[in-house]
């Protein structure tokens, strides 16, 4: 049977759980063992000791608590047996309750380049790895900027510094180009090239001005980019750390080293990008 909920649905061993093939005590760690960790906390069964590393939390560990709170969880929803595993009716129980989104982030598209990700699989994958934790990132609108002849040639390259704080420059003409949006909408602009003095691999930046949320994407980025750089404006420049160690999490800094597995938030990057103005609850 396949799931339906977005906090579920694209892992396979949460699927094959659903199937009856049950994930038990021992059984390997990982992204399916963290995604059911972050549900059972959602419904109030927290978990203290798998939580608070910055590297991966909950740490996709089926230990003791994980044993005790799905226990727990099961004894809350007869007739589930109390098996102590995520077993076949247990995740359908699961399933059956993340069948929505709790919350929402509304996008909107600026584009004065093609990208070597198509704008729509970014997209997608924007709202698999925020719909793990029961995000919603919702395509608001899109629109390719007409631009004057002088005006692409000067920000088809984007200039400047990636700061946090965005108050003039290349990147401040960028991002009040279009038709604007409400404080609480995010932009996402995608141009050819990001001028890079760092390290020369600069693939987006998460910069922006007060109560303009926006990010910038690079033709180069890869298929996470957009995602991260939502990521960066949803965290704020307070959050730390600012990029994750983990090339699990999709906040490490190189995206290119996520590669093909679908990346995760920690229990402390969620909460802090649900209690942005943009992550509206629903
Ligand atoms: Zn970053």
């Amino acid at each position: 049977m396949a799931l339906l909920s977005p906090r579920f649905f694209s892992s396979k061993r949460l699927v094959n759980a659903s199937n009856g093939i049950p994930l038990r005590q021992g059984c390997a760690s990982g992204r399916a063992i963290h995604l059911v960790q972050m549900a059972l906390i959602d419904l109030g069964f927290p978990m203290p000791r798998s939580t608070g590393n910055p590297n991966y939390s909950p740490d996709g560990v089926f230990g003791n608590e994980m044993k005790e709170k799905l226990i727990a969880f099961q004894k809350a929803n007869p007739p589930l047996a109390q098996t102590g595993e995520i077993d076949r009716a247990t995740m359908l129980a699961l399933d059956s309750k993340f069948r929505g989104y709790k919350h929402r982030v509304r996008l909107h598209f600026r584009s004065i380049s093609l990208t070597n990700v198509p704008f729509q699989e970014s997209l997608t994958w924007a709202e698999i790895v925020y719909g793990q934790y029961g995000i919603k990132m919702e395509f608001a609108s899109g629109m390719s900027l007409m631009l004057s002849e002088a005006e692409e040639a000067r920000l088809s390259q984007v200039d400047g510094e990636c700061f946090w704080v965005i108050s003039d420059g290349d990147y401040n003409e960028l991002h009040s180009l279009g038709t604007p949006v409400p404080s609480t909408d995010l932009l996402v602009y995608y141009v050819k090239n990001i001028e890079d003095t760092v390290d020369g691999n600069l693939r987006g930046c998460g910069g922006h001005a007060p109560n303009r949320p926006a990010c910038t994407v690079g033709a180069n980025g890869t298929k996470w980019t957009t995602a991260h750089e939502c990521g960066h404006v949803l965290l704020t420049k307070d959050f730390n750390p600012l990029h994750a160690p983990s090339a699990k999490n999709l906040m490490f800094k190189d995206t290119t080293a996520i590669g093909n597995m679908i990346p995760v938030l920690t229990h402390a990057q969620v909460a802090k990008m649900r209690s942005h103005p943009c992550c509206a609850a629903i």
